[in-house]
């Protein structure tokens, strides 16, 4: 028996860590040339929901001198036991211990996983510090909508990459290839100034930051030739085949379905929303593409229930003739579809009513805001009445669920606000009471802005605990006792999230000194201890409210303006002004172009642009 299933009985979910799972690929160690550790810094039943993980795990080990496998964060109650026992953390596929990878690659989605990062490399064992690691050591790297802001994670990352990563990994590659040589033995270094020439990988080590003398952050430059000043994210102009041969898991996971990626991408331009800076522009999977592949999914992985995943999925165009055809083509196999992010309208309801029966489990929407002036402040124009229609044609089409998503301390929002918000949900409630003979469940869940970087609203303050809970609290009196469920995010969960989105490199100090004395799983309330960051950030001689609850003027220079995103900075100053103007700027999908500045890099948007143009002469 090895050493592995000596300590798996004295953990949970020991399935989280035995790999051997269906269509997981297992290469020749021996034989293959690089080995990659996807690394994902939270739990197994979170990663393997992860989308990008299995494009990249696809993509990687299609290469013949590849071999990728993945680990994720082994829970705390393992972790102890890896410990205890001298255990090395290890990949699922081979097991081997991360220091005998060559890359290991983790996927940073959201800030509060940062310290499992640490950990990770702690129980690999790999030096945390990227400044203490040298040649012996693997490479590490990381991507995902974190770095877009890569600054806080500086000192632990050798280099990232931005944007798309499915062309720019394999540029890389190449890179890694040439250094890896037989008989070449170039120090890292070398490898890290190639790399860096590589558009979309940015090498934070040849870069040196400066600070003003109130602590203000001053600039970012690079120190040698091959880095640029500006890194420019890479943007895939076609979708990557679509993954259907996913490693299938043996327990029960977050997302426990196929998934394919119908688009990348959202014109809508709501304002808070980072995902609809960064994953610009939209691209579209062809139709005969997804029916194709949730029909392998079908006979590769044995799932019987398929999730169309996109940003904002009523959008594809045509999605009813899609699931129309999924369901025609697939009637035998008794598939279930699920359609999550849906727009607010009567259509989105005709459509899930068009699914199989076994959908109608509850109708999430997400109003955001309370006020029709609020929801027009952050672009994302709902009419009551739209709304209302809606919720009343899903309570007639037999929905006794619904869950509604709202987002507390929105720039200029006022307790007036607030008071919509329960106007607005009482109403809902009070069209589902309409309905004969039902009770109508609806379950309302409030998350708190957070000014994030890239979007208009960058250069926000966020409001405080002592702001958000009123807020609450007024939220808990005024839905008291009608049936109406609430949960909402902890303030103190979102400060943190805000800091860390917004920080500079001087926030890797506070991570580490999180980390040190224990911080891991910070996204799990159980596990989340905010003294102990409050401590680091002290010890670390920085004010965390310096970082989220001060408003930036326009003109400060921002810790992560050398990461180019393709919309410019003056397009997001536009948007803010529109929005404290009250001003809506249409969808580009369907209007003219807004000149978001990603005309300058992409094909059909220079075309769009052209025609605006063209009419304006
Ligand atoms: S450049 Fe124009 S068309 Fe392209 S995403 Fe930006 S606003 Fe839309």
């Amino acid at each position: 028996m090895s050493e592995l299933e000596n300590i798996l009985h004295q953990v949970t979910k020991p399935a989280r860590y035995t790999g051997g799972e269906w269509n997981s690929i297992v290469k020749d160690w021996d034989k293959t040339g690089i080995k990659i550790a996807l690394a994902y810094p939270d739990l197994y039943e979170l990663g393997m929901s992860n989308l990008a993980l299995p494009i990249l795990y696809d993509l990687l080990n299609r290469q013949p001198d590849v071999l990728a496998e993945r680990v994720y964060a082994p829970w705390v109650d393992m972790a102890a036991v890896m410990q205890t026992k001298g255990i090395p953390l290890f990949s699922l596929e081979s097991r081997h211990p991360l220091k005998d990878f060559d890359i290991i690659g983790f996927s940073l989605g959201y800030e509060l996983t940062y310290t499992n990062v640490l950990n990770m490399l702690h129980l690999s064992p790999i030096p945390v510090l990227a400044s203490e690691r040298n040649d012996s050591h693997p490479i590490v790297i990381a991507g995902g909508t974190c770095v877009l802001n890569p600054e806080p994670m500086a000192d632990f990352i050798d280099l990232f990459v931005i944007g798309d990563a499915e062309e720019v990994l394999l540029e890389l590659l190449d890179s890694f290839r040439d250094w890896k040589q037989p008989g070449k033995k170039a120090p890292r270094k070398r490898l890290f100034r190639q790399a860096a020439t590589i558009p979309g990988i940015y090498v934070p080590s040849l870069y040196t930051v400066e600070y003003q003398a109130d602590g203000l952050f001053k600039s970012i430059t690079p120190t040698v030739a091959q880095a640029s000043p500006t890194v420019q994210r890479r943007i895939v102009t076609k979708l990557p085949p679509p993954v259907t041969r996913p490693v299938v898991p043996y327990v029960e996971v977050v997302h426990d379905r196929g998934a394919i990626e119908v688009q990348r991408g959202c014109s809508r331009g709501c304002r808070f929303c980072q995902a609809g800076t960064i994953y610009r522009p939209v691209r579209e999977r062809p139709q005969e593409e997804v029916i194709q592949a949730v029909g392998e999914l079908i006979t590769n992985c044995g799932y019987d229930e398929v999730s169309l995943v996109s940003l904002n999925t009523s959008d594809y165009p045509h999605i009813d003739k899609l699931v129309a055809n999924l369901s025609h083509r697939y009637r035998h196999h008794n598939l279930a579809l699920s359609l999550p992010s849906l727009r607010i309208d009567s259509f989105s309801v005709k459509l899930m009513d068009s699914l199989s029966s076994r959908r109608k489990t509850g109708l999430t929407f997400a109003p955001e805001a309370g006020s029709e002036r609020l929801r027009c402040l952050i672009n994302k124009s709902i009419l009551e009445e739209q709304l209302l229609e809606t919720a009343a044609a899903a309570f007639d089409r037999g929905w006794t669920s619904l869950k509604l998503y709202f987002m507390l301390g929105l720039p200029t929002e006022t307790t007036d606000d607030i008071e919509n918000i329960i106007q607005l949900i009482n109403k809902v409630s009070a069209l589902g009471r309409k309905v004969k003979g039902k009770r109508p469940h609806i379950r309302v869940s409030l998350a708190t802005f957070v000014p994030k970087p890239h979007t208009p609203f960058q250069w926000v303050a966020q409001e405080d605990e002592p702001q958000l809970n009123s807020k609450h609290e007024l939220l808990k009196q005024g839905l008291r006792g009608k049936g109406i469920g609430l949960s909402w995010t902890d303030p103190k969960v979102s400060q943190l999230e805000a800091v860390l989105s917004r920080g500079d490199r001087r926030l890797g100090k506070v991570i580490y000194r999180a980390w040190q004395p224990g911080s891991t799983f910070d996204a799990w309330s159980e596990h989340f201890n905010y003294e102990n960051w409050l401590h680091a950030f002290e010890e670390a001689g920085l004010e965390s409210g310096f970082y989220n609850r001060r408003e930036r003027p326009l003109d400060e220079p921002l810790p992560w303006s050398h990461i180019d995103v393709g919309i410019t900075t003056a397009f997001l100053k536009r948007e803010y002004q529109r929005a404290l103007a009250g001003r809506e700027t249409p969808d580009c999908r369907h209007e003219a172009c807004n000149v978001c500045g990603l005309e300058r890099w992409q094909p059909q948007c220079r075309q769009k642009y052209q025609k605006l143009s063209q009419s304006k002469r």
